[in-house]
């Protein structure tokens, strides 16, 4: 099968005739050949996104919504088979990946509620004059997405642009295109029009290509954090709208009252669920003080994980260069010093597909390379500490700020960590804290997890794809008439009468 560009509503070929094979992590079967494009196709889809736009634009945002409402059945509909090609492209088990479609539908209600969430403020600002916020969609907008959630990720913006009035180009992560290309489908299938919805596949020059594009006034991007700094100076250095989610490091703090059958359940579950490759993993524990048999007991049920896409399996690896370097990270460790409590490495024999089991790396140093660089993997480094200060420096040390849970039966205990992490997104006794619906998504600004301001999902999305006018207004004749009908001792009041009149009197003169 070739997976080519939906473009005003057709599938087309790339102009240059290039593709790229598709396989998957779980058996190595090709799966499809994906196309790489280039800045031609780009700009045929803006081109097309741009003629678009006067009538997408023109539906007032409860008709968007109805068809948003459409395209959610059609996603419980098709929910299993949505899954299913996520396990087959991006190698998660099928729970997880039912959960990742879930989530992903969770959005499209948000979207679906825009019209409840999207009023701008109105208010008489002084005697006839009004002043109302007016919110218009940016335009033609584009969304560039990771690998490792192929439909939850892209559903973070997808609905909510499109609701909000936008003409939105997709660009899917060349190793995992296969289930965008369902999704194109149902969303036409619900009713939105070729042209406000459409997917560049490619790699680099697409994405460098949206980001160039004058036609394309924002652009979303979710990723590593090396590419995500180059995305961002390269839209910023075209003046365009950027927010970019970049990588993660995310630390667990285990406290000695904690809960150990429970925490370390969620440990497990966090750094080696969806084979540690999702942004919110776990992957550095620091245990304060003697946290009586934690780390054992995550070496015990980590120990018990299989390889496999069946519910509670450890899934596959997206391929052989990510395996190859979390194998390598692994290596490295051992090589130093550092002791391995537990070895995935074996894992990585098994054929067909790309597998590395869950590790459990203990650590002398919060130096090390395993401890700060992201791994996206299912390995875990855990260092021991004695005080709460040093745990919290090495959290805050790091150059990320996605992620940081604390795992204690105290609440005060718990509020000391949650107000002095660095990190955008705070679990307490919760290993994976991604905010639900209406809460929104997204590390902390300023690190290396988001280049830019604002979440991507919710209000932080609602602002992204909308640019806001403030609209002045003045009738004449309402305010003569409002000015004549006005208490004697309102028409003549200090300062303002003075000035020659109301504060009515200064519009339009600033
Ligand atoms: P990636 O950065 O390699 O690729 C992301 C997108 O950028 C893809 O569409 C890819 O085609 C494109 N791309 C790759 N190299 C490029 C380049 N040099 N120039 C322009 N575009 C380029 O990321 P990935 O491997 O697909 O995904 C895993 C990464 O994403 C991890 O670092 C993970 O932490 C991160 N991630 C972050 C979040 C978040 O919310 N912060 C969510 C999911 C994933």
């Amino acid at each position: 099968m070739q997976l080519g560009n939906y473009i005003g509503g057709a599938w087309c070929a790339p102009a240059d005739g290039q593709y790229m094979p598709v396989t998957s992590p779980v058996d190595g079967i090709k799966l499809a050949d994906v196309a790489l494009s280039g800045p031609a196709d780009v700009d045929q889809a803006v081109k097309a996104a741009t003629e678009a736009f006067p009538s997408w634009s023109a539906l007032t945002v409860k008709s968007r919504a109805t068809i948003m409402y459409r395209f959610h059945a059609l996603m419980s509909k098709h929910m299993e088979e949505l899954s299913e090609l996520v396990v087959r492209e991006n190698g998660k088990n099928i729970a997880e990946a039912r959960a990742s479609v879930a989530k992903g539908q969770e959005t499209v209600e948000w979207a679906c509620s825009l019209p409840q969430l999207c009023q701008g403020k109105v208010l008489q600002v002084s005697r006839g004059i009004e002043c109302r916020d007016q919110r218009d969609p940016v335009g033609v907008v584009a969304c560039v997405v990771p690998f490792n959630f192929p439909c939850m990720v892209p559903m973070w913006t997808i609905p909510i642009a499109l609701t909000l009035g936008n003409c939105v180009i997709v660009k899917p992560s060349e190793k995992v295109p296969c289930t965008l290309y369902r999704v194109a489908e149902l969303l036409a299938e619900a009713g939105v029009p070729g042209g406000a919805f459409q997917l560049v596949n490619g790699a680099a020059p697409v994405v460098n290509a949206l980001c160039d594009h004058p036609g394309i006034g924002a652009l979303s991007f979710v990723g590593s954090s090396h590419v995500a700094q180059l995305v961002a100076e390269r839209c910023h250095s075209v003046n365009k709208r950027v927010l970019a989610l970049g990588g993660a490091k995310n630390h667990l703090v285990a406290l000695p009252d904690c809960h150990v059958a429970s925490a370390a359940q969620d440990i497990v579950a966090s750094f080696a669920g969806c084979a540690g490759q999702r942004c919110m993993a776990a992957s550095v524990l620091i245990c304060v003080g003697n946290v009586e048999g934690l780390v054992d007991e995550v070496v015990r049920l980590a120990a018990l994980l299989k390889p496999g896409v069946a519910a509670g399996e450890v899934g596959a690896i997206i391929d052989a260069a990510s395996q190859a370097k979390i194998l390598r990270y692994i290596n490295e460790a051992e090589a130093s010093g550092v002791r391995v409590l537990l070895d995935g490495r074996p894992w990585s024999q098994r054929s067909p597909g790309t597998w590395v089991g869950p590790t459990v790396l203990a650590h002398a140093s919060a130096a090390d390379a395993a401890v700060c660089d992201e791994i996206f993997g299912p390995v875990i480094s855990v260092l021991q500490v004695a005080t709460w200060d040093e745990a919290l420096a090495i959290e805050n040390g790091s150059p990320f700020g996605n992620a940081a849970s604390i795992y204690t039966t105290s609440g005060a205990h718990a509020d000391h960590f949650s107000s002095r992490f660095r990190a955008g997104m705070i679990g307490v006794n919760v290993g994976v804290p991604v905010p639900r619906e209406p809460f929104a998504f997204g590390g902390l600004a300023g690190t290396r997890s988001k280049f830019g301001e604002g979440d991507i999902t919710g209000e932080g999305a609602l602002e992204f794809f909308t640019t806001r006018r403030k609209v002045t207004t003045r009738w004449p004749a309402v305010a003569a008439a409002a000015a004549a009908h006005a208490p004697a001792e309102r028409k003549g009041n200090g300062a303002a009468a003075a000035a020659g009149g109301d504060a009515a009197s200064f519009v339009g003169q600033m």
